[in-house]
């Protein structure tokens, strides 16, 4: 048995620029990441959660996606977070016993594909875009 290790799909797998809605996937694969994936599940059992998967057209687009991308026809999506190793995730926040993140630190957190512009401000468009909602 293959101990499970959960992947983020947007953001870890998949560049979703322009997202439209779970169901629709357009964007390219994160450089390096599909050999990464390959390398990850000879001994792990990769997981991919997303709240995509929260709809069966969700999932299974995330699952049509894998396949056509590689020998990942064994991943499963889901929308539930599974008892994993670990979470590798581009919105993640290392805790380590104290170091809750303050108003802050989640203000200036900010996935590696993301940038403020010169006056300190995100574009909430683009970050509500890469979460999947839309902004108000
Ligand atoms: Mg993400």
């Amino acid at each position: 048995m293959r101990l499970p290790v959960c992947v983020d799909f947007d953001g870890v797998i998949h560049l979703s620029e322009n997202y439209r809605s779970p169901d629709v996937i357009e964007g390219d694969p994160v450089p390096g990441v599909l050999g990464w994936l390959e390398h990850l599940q000879e001994r792990y059992e990769v997981v991919v959660l997303s709240t995509r998967a929260e709809s069966v057209a969700g999932k299974l687009a995330i699952e049509r996606w894998l396949v056509a991308h590689g020998p990942f026809g064994g991943v499963r999506a889901t929308a539930v977070k599974v008892p994993a190793l670990v979470y590798v995730d581009d919105r993640g926040w290392r805790f380590t016993g104290s170091n809750f993140p303050s108003p802050e630190d989640v203000h200036r957190a900010l996935p590696w594909h993301k940038e403020r512009d010169a006056r300190g401000r995100l574009d909430v468009r683009a970050a509500a875009s890469a979460v999947g909602v839309l902004p108000e």
